[in-house]
This record gives structure tokens, sequence and C-alpha cells, in this order.
């Protein structure tokens, strides 16, 4: 008789977030697969908790994933965390659900909390329709093809940023949805410092010129409105790229801008200001 397989939420930054049955599970299991046992250790440290520690992460998760599979195989109970909020999620995990279902092994979840559905929440936009878009790449290709196939996406959007990325996210998103763009940043959430900054994108990137970001973030991204989309003509859309390239603004960031705004082709827009602008 096989054993289990736990997946268990732990708190994105405030123990309190511990639930009774997350504590149960880890006194109950035969070992912890932790993505970095320091950080798990503190956990079992508050909650009085001894259990034998295997690390899986990132870097050893095909190895580590076949020796867990095996002692689960073998009859033992295998809790699963990451370093906050759900495994699985942003986090190392999906893997080792995936070798467990094609193992015929029971997974369950003992949900704690996950850092996009409390900043979803939080937003104060639609939550009827959402769709989660995790990191964005720091690799430019694809980080504007991720950004260009999202361009025309109705619903809210959640993603992850760092601090030290926040400035250049924001302002390569007002490139892609405008700066009129309503954006929630839920920082540090359950923690000391919590906040939710209600903005526009573009308000969002005079802000952060200001304030230097610190902490965890998750922006909030309203979908595209039909109706906020202004109908031009594409000569119409260049003199709008022009005028923002007179008060500073690149030729190109600009057409991109207006594009995203009407809807119109970002390269007819720029090449049009630029047989204006001579
Ligand atoms: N598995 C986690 C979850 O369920 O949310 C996400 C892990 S991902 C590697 C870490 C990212 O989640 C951070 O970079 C940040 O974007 C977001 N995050 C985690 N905790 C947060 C918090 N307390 N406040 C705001 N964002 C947080």
């Amino acid at each position: 008789m096989s054993g289990k397989l736990y997946l268990v939420g732990t708190p994105i930054g405030n123990l309190g977030d511990i639930s009774p049955r997350v504590a149960r599970t880890l006194e109950e299991t035969d070992f912890i697969a932790a993505e970095d046992t320091r950080v798990t250790l503190k956990i079992l440290n508050h909650l009085g908790i001894k259990k034998p520690l295997v690390s899986y992460y990132e870097h050893n998760r095909a190895e580590s994933g076949e020796k867990i599979i095996s002692r689960i195989l073998g009859g033992e109970t295998c809790v699963l965390v990451s370093d906050a909020g759900m495994p699985a999620i942003s986090d190392p995990g999906q893997d080792l659900v995936r070798l467990c279902a094609e193992n015929g092994i029971e997974v369950v979840a003992v949900p704690g909390p996950c850092a996009a559905v409390c900043a979803i929440a939080l937003s104060g936009l639609e939550t009827g329709r959402f769709t989660f878009e995790g990191f964005l790449s720091t690799a430019r290709k694809s980080r504007f093809e991720h950004l260009e196939e999202l361009k025309t996406e109705k619903r809210t959007m959640i993603f992850y940023e760092a601090p030290h990325k926040l400035r250049a996210t924001l302002s390569d998103m007002v490139q892609y949805f405008g700066g009129d763009r309503k954006v929630a940043i839920c920082r540090e959430m359950t923690k000391l410092h919590e906040e939710v900054l209600r903005f526009t994108l573009r308000q969002a990137v005079e802000y952060y010129e200001a304030v230097p970001p610190k902490g965890e973030f998750v922006l909030v991204i309203e979908g595209l409105k039909e109706e906020e989309k202004i109908s031009i003509s594409p000569e119409q859309g260049a003199e709008m790229v022009l005028e923002m390239y007179s008060s500073g603004t690149p030729l190109k960031s600009a057409a991109k801008e207006v594009a995203a705004k009407t809807g119109l082709k970002r390269n007819e827009l720029y090449d049009l200001a630029l047989k204006m602008k001579d």
C-alpha cells in the first residue's frame, strides 16, 4: 500500500496563518520535502515539531523527485512545502504532482495562503474572470512576447514581481497596456508593512520613480475594456504619437502605447509618425 503526497500551504509572511490542519499534517507525516529546509525549519521550530527533511527545489527536482516517489510507493507519507504559499504555484511542485499522478499516488491538498489569490481579492478589480501570469521573463524576447500576447486580454491579470524589477516591469506594461490601465499593487501582504496601492499604470510608474520599491509584490492589472479603445484613423493615431514624442516619450514607446489604446498597428503608427515628423 503506497503512502500519499500532501501539498501543504505555508504562510506568505504571517505565522498566524498556519491552520490547525497544516500543523497536524506536518506533525503526522513521515517526512517533509522542502524547497529550502532552513525556511521550513523555522516553521517546524515555531510549531515544536521535529521531522526528517529532504530538499526538493528547482535544480534537484528530477533526482530528488524520483527518490521521493519511491519512498511514497514504499508506504511513507510525504508533505511538500515551498518557501511560502501554495507549493506548485510559481514554485517547484508541479513535476512532483505529475509524477504522483503517473504512479497512481494520491495527492491531497492542505490549503494555505496564496499570494495571487490574496491579491486578486484585495485588488478591487473584476474578480469574476482572471488569469495568473506568474513572473515575466527577464529575457527581452520572451518578456515582450508574453506582454504582446496579453495586449488584448480582457480578464484581470495577476503577475508576481521582485522589487528590483518592479520599475522596469511597470514601464513595459505602460507600453503594452497603455498608461490609463488600472493596477492594484499588493505589497507585503499579511506582514507589518502590508499595503495595497491602486493606481493607473502611468501613476504607478511616477510613484515608483520617487519611492524605491521594497518587499514582495503582486501586480493585479485590469483587463482590456473594449469600449475604452479610441476609434481613430491611423493619421490621428500618428498625431497622438508625435504629441507624446514632443513631450519626451521615445517614438517607439509612444507608438506602442497608442497602438495599445487604439488597436491600430504599432509599425504603421511608427512609420506614419516618422514620415509626418520629417
Ligand atoms: N507559492 C507562492 C504562492 O502561493 O503565492 C508564490 C511563490 S513565488 C516564488 C514568490 C512571489 O510571490 C514573490 O516574488 C511575490 O511576487 C509573491 N509574494 C509572496 N508572498 C508575498 C507577500 N506576502 N506579499 C506580496 N507578494 C508576495
